[in-house]
């Protein structure tokens, strides 16, 4: 019998198998697709931290950004750089298929084509029904990872809740003139979210959008629009479509299980970016697992550890990120100039860049930052906040 079985060999699923591999762990990977990394849906943004702190090797970064330009509706341009690269755009394929080769080297073996279809929870094991190339099996171990990545449908059959919000994105990757910085575009293109511009390899570049429903149609509408302002040329090239939760699910534990990752919804509400923190959680997820599998306990109430550290770490910046996502979604294209107007006259933005907090990772304190001054506060309505500011007090200009 496996000790574990991970159902889901996205990133997370790798690294988190990996992890338990190299401990002596016999562990085994479902992975519907044929191939690691095979039509993945991501811009591949991660921060520097995220690279220092996983050793991502540069073979796997297509190149090193030191900052954005931001775009209100106006048009009115907000550039914030720092001198020192701030986030690097990973080669999502080469960086799912390197995860994977790490596990199967640390001892994981893997299983493609197989897609999981049922879960049952014993006394004694875990027994997943999966069917490979169109034949039903089942499998046994004694603990269970889901890194399923945003999968309603099979999270529901495990019972540990729903996800109750989530948005979804479409994005190309395409020839594009002029594009030399990461473009961030609030209003037009996808009310209520965000599009973007990410140059990979010259001249290629990924451009997308997050939106509540149908982001095809708006990445076709601003596509049209960019092609008209000769910024890409006539294409036919196919959009690639994924979900993104903005909320964890209720539950990420239960009797020899955990959920890790996009499953769990360890995703930044504000940008929907789920690499970093689903790496910080499948570290806390493996060390978890490795003691009680050690011990021999993987009860439900063992496992809870994993929620409490991965909440302790992430919980935060979840919520006060899901609240600012949901004030930013109901704000006008006239509030959104207005808050980069102040932005801008009050030189909050140099302020914010001097401000050690600034981070592509770590969000909270500068919404908190940036809402206590009092006129983005004014603008956006705000009169309260809904959660202790931990010490960021202070105006910011
Ligand atoms: C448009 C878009 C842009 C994004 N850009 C960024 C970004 O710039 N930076 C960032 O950090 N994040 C970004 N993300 C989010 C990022 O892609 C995810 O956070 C990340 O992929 C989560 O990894 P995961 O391993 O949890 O899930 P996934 O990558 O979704 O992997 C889950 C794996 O499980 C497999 N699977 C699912 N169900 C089953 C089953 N029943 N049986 C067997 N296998 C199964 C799937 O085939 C898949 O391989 C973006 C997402 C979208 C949609």
């Amino acid at each position: 019998m496996h000790d574990v079985i991970v159902i889901g060999g996205g990133p997370i699923g790798s690294y988190t198998a990996g992890r338990l591999a190299e401990k002596g762990h016999k562990v085994l990977v479902l992975e519907k697709k044929q191939r690691s990394g095979e039509s993945v849906c991501c811009t591949g943004i991660v921060g520097l931290e995220c690279v220092n702190r996983f050793n991502i090797d540069d073979s796997l970064i297509l190149r090193k950004v030191n900052g954005a330009s931001l775009f209100p509706p106006s048009g009115n341009e907000l550039f914030i750089r720092r001198p020192e690269p701030q986030a690097c755009i990973l080669d999502r394929v080469a960086f799912d298929m390197s995860l994977a080769e790490k596990a199967r080297s640390a001892g994981a073996e893997y299983s493609f084509d197989s897609r999981a279809t049922d879960v049952a929870v014993a006394k004694d094991s875990v027994t997943v029904t999966f069917s490979n190339l169109g034949k039903q099996q089942e499998i046994k171990a004694k603990t269970l990872v889901i890194a399923t990545g945003f999968s309603p449908p099979f999270l529901r059959r495990i019972g540990l809740g729903a996800f109750d919000d989530y948005c979804v994105g479409a994005q190309v990757e395409i020839e594009t003139k002029d594009a030399e910085n990461v473009e961030v575009y609030f209003g037009e293109p996808a009310p209520g979210f965000f599009a973007w511009v990410v140059p990979t390899q010259s001249p290629m570049a990924r451009i997308g959008l997050l939106m509540r429903k149908t982001p095809g149609i708006y990445l076709k509408k601003w596509l049209k629009e960019l092609e008209s302002r000769g910024r890409i040329a006539p294409h036919q090239v196919e959009m690639s479509y994924g979900a993104i939760p903005l909320k964890p699910l209720p539950q990420t534990y239960g009797e020899r299980l955990i959920v890790i990752g996009d499953a769990a919804g360890q995703v930044k509400p504000t940008s929907g970016g789920g690499i970093y923190y689903g790496l910080l959680s499948a570290d806390i997820a493996a060390d978890t697992l490795h003691s009680a599998l050690t011990d021999g306990d993987l009860s439900a109430k063992r496992l809870a550890r994993y929620e409490r550290g991965w909440k302790k770490k992430l919980g935060r910046e979840l919520t006060v990120g899901y609240w600012a996502r949901k004030i930013f979604e109901k704000l006008s294209e006239k509030q959104i100039d207005r808050i980069f107007e102040i932005v801008k006259s009050g030189n909050i933005d140099e302020a914010m860049l001097k401000a050690p907090e600034l981070s592509f990772d770590w969000h909270s304190k500068t919404i908190i930052r940036l809402v206590r001054h009092q006129m983005v506060a004014r603008t956006m309505k705000i009169i309260k906040l809904p959660f202790k500011t931990g010490g960021v007090d202070r105006q910011v200009s």
